[in-house]
């Protein structure tokens, strides 16, 4: 057996005795307690990034030389048993709650963050600012924001920035990625006496518009009762997104979605005062406030953070307000300026 092909074989075993699988998200969470450990130890000085880059390595590298360990820059169980309790318990092996300290903590932080819940520092401890995050993605997940993270949460929580969120696959609450990074100006419900059945992104002409999370598109097309240009993504258990006032449908009916993909781009076509998304979330035909299901992150590459509410950018939202309709193509409207 060649050097190389040893090496293949030993990276390989060791990727399966850490437990990680080529997901990069499962990956993510695990380096990033890595990067905790080591930096921890004085090793590390990067980012906690989650990324396994020569950084990382070498930090275990040195950590392994130390501790008179089989150098091979691999954090496999006998490096995590030499880290002491900052090599354990593994993410997922545990409840985790307040006081804790260890890798499945900075696991969690990490995943956290990712999600645009910051927990302020990823330590491996489990203080009021890991609390506070916790319960605010809860809140957002549809869970009861108890604090503590049980596998419910942390299925949730690792469902996240994998693309499927709102998917057909896999448990767990419907939670939906924003479809642009941005303020909203207008919210779900009864404004001025008539019924506002989504929320309202301004943004300029032609920004890119992400479905919000995994699903089928079910229409593409122009809307004569206001949505003008409309892109509809069906999900799981009932859920659909609504993506109206579009300068242009990127997507066709029958393709295929992940939170991220592009579907169309912002306009003003139908009942609007100017650029703006109309952004709707249906359950089981029946618009609902998107807010509790929404996340704080938006799609796509950038998965920007961006703040829940803010100053307008613009006066542009619906120029009647758009009623519930149970067909794409038929809607009723009544008058509303905003
Ligand atoms: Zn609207």
């Amino acid at each position: 057996m060649g050097a190389r092909k040893i090496m293949l074989l030993a990276a390989a075993t060791a990727l399966l005795t850490l437990g990680l699988t080529p997901v990069a998200r499962a990956r993510s969470a695990n380096v990033a307690a890595l990067q905790v450990a080591m930096k921890a130890v004085g090793l590390y000085g990067g980012s906690i990034d989650g990324v396994r880059g020569p950084g990382t390595r070498r930090a275990v590298r040195r950590f392994q030389r130390r501790h008179r360990l089989a150098v091979d820059g691999v954090a496999g169980p006998v490096t995590r048993r030499a880290l002491g309790r900052r090599g354990r318990p593994r993410l997922g092996h545990r409840v985790i709650r307040r006081g804790h300290r260890g890798w499945d903590v900075a696991g969690l932080q990490f995943l956290l963050g990712r999600r645009g819940h910051s927990p302020g520092s990823i330590d491996g401890g489990f203080g009021r600012g890991t609390l506070g995050a916790v319960r605010s993605f809860q809140r957002a997940a549809g869970l009861v924001a108890d604090g503590v993270v049980g596998p419910a949460t942390l299925r949730a929580l690792r469902r996240g920035g994998g693309r499927r969120e709102g998917g057909h696959n896999g448990g767990g609450p419907v939670v939906f990625l924003r479809p642009l990074p941005g303020p909203i100006t207008d919210g779900f419900g009864v404004r001025w006496g008539r019924m506002h059945t989504g929320i309202d992104f301004p943004a300029p002409t032609g920004t890119r518009v992400a479905a919000a999370g995994r699903g089928v598109v079910s229409f593409a097309g122009y809307n004569t009762g206001g949505y003008g240009n409309l892109v509809i993504v069906k999900h799981r258990l009932g859920f659909e997104t609504w993506y109206a006032h579009l300068s242009t449908e990127t997507s066709y009916v029958g393709e295929p979605v992940v939170g991220g993909t592009r579907v169309g781009l912002v306009g003003s076509t139908g009942h609007s005062t100017g650029p703006h998304l109309h952004f709707e979330v249906r359950h089981n035909g029946t618009p609902i406030d998107p807010m509790p299901r929404l996340l704080a992150t938006a799609a796509g590459a950038s998965s920007r953070l961006v703040p829940s509410v803010g100053p307008p950018l613009a006066p542009a939202c619906d120029r009647q307000g758009l009623h519930t309709s149970r067909r794409p193509d038929r809607a009723h409207w009544p008058s509303r300026v905003c």
